[in-house]
């Protein structure tokens, strides 16, 4: 709640209707203490008079009376007229839609056809026919007001409840043995409530206004009473001569449903848990890079054949006060041609390095504090976004773990192709698509002029992760970065796809960073590998030697988590405890807590990444199977 609050303060806009909303309210709630004339007394001596005129500060009417008071009494009807209408409208269509949505079938057929005769007539007019029906009176208008608008609600709040009506969680709710009404009120309504809520307060300014019009022509409040739309109704046929009469409840309705528009849309980007995060905008189209002093060097670590060389890369996510480090200083280097694997546990900071390369981490909350990555002697953290744009997809392309939701599901996988290559690449039409169905039959897509014609949901796994590739390949690459390419599918697959990025590796010469959790996978196709442990590199090395002997506990660990065929004696061993917060990373070794050779040194300082051998390099101050100098000195 308070951070909702919060959230909304931080929109100005918002924050400026909800404040005069809060002062109306508290107006027309302190209303009956005022000392104010009796708003329906009536006083034809004094008809007519300007604002500022004594007694009468904002003048009088037709009849006498006086206007601020009208105006005071009026605002305090026309708020609570509105806001119960909303409410009942709220209520009825919300229970409709989500009756509805959830039953589906007959039920929905019979509520959502109803709702639609209600729809059929244009909706002002069935206003004025229910009130002519029911008889003009405030009543009345709040009836017609709030039927009129119930259609609203259902509609949107049924094809939200069918969205979700039929995801694992309710099934998984409904296998629990939880019965009807349980999982309407404790799986549904909790997830349709936001958008209640959302739709009640950018419709409540409406209905304030429709009330006003049915007071308007005469339907809503009747005289005395005084309502906004009433008082304008009267002030109407004075135009010329009185104009003040009109006027200001014009003004106070447009105040009035002004503020309340305001606070609503402040409250939808508010409640919206994509925004919750941070400021209230949409992610930029590239992450915010905000690096202090940048280190010297040119990154390239020594290695002459470097492709990309990631020096020091730090990324963390801004949610709120919190500060996640996802990121904390990674340095590789990638040689062209070469295959470097990036592997530890789920949540270790491999996507978002991956993604920190091409500033596609999402930007808030993600913010690049360090670092550099070298591509062909670039900066990449220093190009223009257009820069980055342009390198995007041509020069490095990625693969990502989930092809179907990485794939356009309403385009054919042909024109997706020839999109991403005339992005890049200035081919008419025609070529583009001839270059895209050879792209398709270079990744082993069986009759691919047909497949081309495809769309995503048409493909198994293993063929649309193959599209993936191909689009990767669109426009020849020198670095493919595929995070998790393989992890959606089966290990016949895996091995199929694992075997493609091989060809591809020796035809082109591409260049490509491997993510997986999967040592297994990492053996066969990495040359070396990196292995990375809370947003850090532990250990990083030539795959066989590290595979060999590994040098940090933590790989060791992770080696023995995979299990050997036709080995029942080596039974693979899970990692006790679970990698520390990425908001309270400890001092010194990360690993420290997990590990069963931890002692006292381990948490007292920074641990540096030292060279153990020719190419290797490890995060530890007693690495696995090298005699430390402390142990040396004892020996002696
Ligand atoms: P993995 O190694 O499994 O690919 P990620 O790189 O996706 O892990 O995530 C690294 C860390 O960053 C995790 O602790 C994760 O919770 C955090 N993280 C990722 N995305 C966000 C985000 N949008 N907001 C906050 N934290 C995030
Ligand atoms: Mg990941």
């Amino acid at each position: 709640m308070m951070a909702f609050l919060r959230l909304l303060a931080r929109n100005r806009l918002a924050a400026f209707g909800g404040i005069v909303l809060l002062l109306l309210l508290l107006l027309a709630l302190i209303t009956p203490w005022l000392p104010l004339l009796d708003p329906d007394v009536t006083d034809p001596a004094n008809r007519l008079q300007t604002p500022f005129s004594a007694g009468h500060p904002l003048g009088t009417d037709a009849l006498g009376r006086d206007i601020l008071s009208r105006l005071l009494w009026g605002t305090r009807v026309s708020l609570a007229v509105g806001i119960a209408a909303s409410l009942v409208a709220a209520l009825v269509g919300s229970l409709i839609g989500i009756v509805a949505g959830y039953f589906g079938g007959r039920t929905d057929n019979l509520l959502m056809r109803g709702i639609d005769m209600l729809m059929a007539f244009p909706y002002i007019l069935l206003a004025l026919a229910i009130v002519a029906v029911l008889g003009p009176g405030l009543m009345n208008a709040l009836y017609a007001i709030a039927i009129v608008n119930i259609p609203f609600f259902a509609r949107n709040i049924r094809g939200v409840t069918v969205g979700i009506a039929h995801r694992e969680f309710i099934d998984a709710a409904r296998l629990s043995g939880k019965g009807n009404l349980r999982i309407l009120s404790s799986e549904i309504l909790p997830n349709v409530l936001p958008i209640i809520v959302v739709t009640l307060s950018t419709t409540v300014g409406w209905m304030i206004l429709e009330t006003a019009g049915l007071s308007f022509l005469g339907l809503g409040a009747q005289p005395p009473q005084a309502d906004l739309g009433s008082m304008l109704g009267e002030g109407r046929r004075m135009m010329i001569n009185a104009p003040h009469v009109a006027m200001l409840p014009g003004l106070a309705i447009f105040i009035l449903v002004m503020s309340i528009n305001l606070l609503g849309d402040g409250v939808r980007d508010a409640l919206d848990p994509r925004l919750k995060s941070g400021a209230l905008s949409r992610p930029a189209p590239i992450t915010r890079i905000r690096r202090g002093a940048a280190p010297p060097g040119d990154g390239r670590q020594g290695r002459a054949d470097g492709l990309l060389a990631v020096d020091d890369l730090r990324t963390d996510f801004e949610v709120g006060r919190t500060t996640y480090h996802a990121v904390n200083g990674v340095s590789f280097a990638i040689g062209a041609n070469e295959c470097l694997g990036l592997v530890g546990e789920s949540g270790s900071g491999k996507s978002v390095t991956a993604l920190s390369l091409m500033g596609l981490v999402a930007s808030p909350p993600g913010v690049i504090t360090g670092g550099r990555v070298w591509l062909g002697g670039r900066d990449l953290l220093a190009l223009p976004p257009r820069g980055i744009r342009r390198l995007r997809g041509r020069e490095v392309a990625y693969v990502f773990q989930d092809p179907l939701s990485t794939l356009h599901p309403l385009i054919r996988v042909g024109d997706q192709l020839v999109e991403a290559i005339r992005q890049h690449q200035p081919l008419s039409r025609p070529a583009a698509r001839e270059l895209a169905v050879s792209l398709l039959d270079r990744v082993r897509i069986p009759n691919a002029q047909r497949r081309a014609d495809q769309y995503p949901h048409e493909l198994s796994g293993g063929m649309r992760q193959r599209v993936g590739i191909a689009m990767a390949l669109a426009n020849d690459p020198e670095l493919i970065i595929a995070d998790e390419p393989t992890t959606a599918l089966d290990v016949t697959v895996q091995a199929q796809i694992l075997a493609l990025i091989q060809r591809l590796r020796t035809e082109k010469g591409t260049s490509v960073l491997f993510i997986t959790h999967d040592f297994g996978v990492v053996s066969q196709i990495c040359d070396r590998v990196a292995v990375m442990y809370a947003g850090r590199i532990v250990e990083i090395g030539p795959t066989a030697e590290i595979l060999e002997t590994p040098r940090h506990p933590y790989t060791r660990r992770l080696i023995d988590c995979v299990p050997r065929l036709g080995e029942p004696d080596n039974e693979p061993e899970a990692i006790p405890g679970l990698p520390p917060a990425a908001d309270a990373l400890p001092r010194g070794c990360a690993f420290a807590d997990r590990c069963d050779l931890v002692e006292p040194a381990c948490r007292q300082g920074e641990i540096e990444l030292i060279a153990t051998d020719a190419e290797r390099r490890v995060r530890c101050i007693k690495p696995l199977g090298i005699p430390t100098a402390a142990s040396q000195g004892e020996s002696r």
